[in-house]
């Protein structure tokens, strides 16, 4: 982690003050490492899993909404699991994320958040993941056309990809959770 020092003046009270909101108690934290030792990706981030709790205890939130860390964690809630004082580092991370998003700061790891989109267009549409639609939306977002053919192929082959869509009971109530009901958060 960067050792300069960081001063009170440079600490971003409004980011401190959004984390709260969401009980997401930063400043707990005493920087045993447990988080970033259990983290089954850590050797692929830009900044541990201890660097961004302390960062964001800091007040850090342009480093953080920059790193590459953010867009690779896979919401496993190890890291949460692990902590002793019960930081909700998981949940830290999907804010993280979300304001990245609001404020329009370019992704660190581009193809994540356009695989994020496609996930959830099949949600909104089907109320559940239809494999094909989704994949298919995806690389047409990404251009990435040919990855991952063969894995699909052989997937395809042990029928675990359905031709068709076919949706739930409760369409409409998944409708009203993207119609973005929700608690919301300023930037
Ligand atoms: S496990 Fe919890 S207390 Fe320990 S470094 Fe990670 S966030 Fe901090
Ligand atoms: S939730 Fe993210 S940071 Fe925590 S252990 Fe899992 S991948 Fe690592």
């Amino acid at each position: 982690m960067d050792k300069t020092c960081i001063s009170p003046d440079d600490r971003n009270e409004k980011f401190l003050r959004k984390l709260k909101a969401r009980n997401i108690d930063v400043q707990a934290c005493y920087q045993c490492g447990r988080c970033s030792s259990g983290c089954p990706i850590g050797d692929f981030f830009d900044l541990n899993v201890m660097e961004v709790v302390r960062l964001a205890g800091y007040g850090q939130e342009d480093k953080l909404l920059h790193s590459h860390t953010i867009w690779l964690c896979a919401a496993c809630e190890t890291c949460a699991t692990r902590c002793p004082n019960e930081i909700e580092i998981a949940g830290l991370m999907d804010v993280l994320r979300e304001l990245a998003l609001r404020r329009g700061i370019a992704p660190a790891e581009p193809r994540i958040p356009l695989f994020h989109q496609s996930f959830l267009g099949s949600i909104r549409s089907w109320g559940r993941v239809w494999e094909i639609g989704m994949i298919a939306n995806y690389k047409v977002r990404s251009g990435d056309l040919a990855g991952d053919m063969k894995l699909g192929l052989s997937m395809f082959l042990k029928g675990k990809l359905k031709l068709a869509p076919h949706s739930i009971k409760g369409t409409s109530e998944i409708k009203e959770i993207f119609s973005g009901k929700g608690k919301e958060y300023d930037r």
